[in-house]
């Protein structure tokens, strides 16, 4: 089984606890969605789970049933709050360190808002 060593100290373990604030969009008891504070698109949106995880692997391999159950499903109702799921949005879960993963605490990206291009820029 996957392990994974979490850190409390993170930036989003400190949203989740309070300790900076966030502009929330939903919270429920398996998920916090909220604005990311360098938007890559007119909409973007960080969903993150309740629980200690530190990536996608970590979640999906250590989770329970209900917390991913719950947890996905809230992205597609922050989506649809959103009033983006027509035309559409990307989800993006970038994982690890050659997924380009910069906060250790597994999350969600929402983008929407315009047409997203290309999925992944190559370097040449
Ligand atoms: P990653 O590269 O880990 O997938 O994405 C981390 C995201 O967190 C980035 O898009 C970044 O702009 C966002 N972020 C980093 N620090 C903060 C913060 O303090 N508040 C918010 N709302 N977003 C943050």
């Amino acid at each position: 089984m996957t392990t994974a060593i979490y850190d409390d100290e993170n930036i989003f373990a400190k949203i989740l606890r309070g300790d900076i604030p966030c502009n929330k969009v939903l919270e429920n008891d398996h998920a916090l969605a909220f604005e990311d504070i360098n938007p890559q698109a007119p909409v973007h949106v960080l969903v993150i789970p309740k629980g200690a995880y530190v990536s996608n692997d970590d979640f999906t391999a250590n989770a329970s049933e209900a917390e991913i159950a719950g947890f996905f499903r809230a992205v597609g109702h922050v989506a649809r709050e959103l009033g983006v799921a027509e035309p559409g949005y990307r989800l993006i879960a970038n994982t690890g360190t050659h997924g380009g993963q910069e906060v250790p605490h597994f999350h969600v990206h929402i983008c929407a808002g315009r047409l997203l291009g290309r999925m992944i820029a190559h370097p040449d």
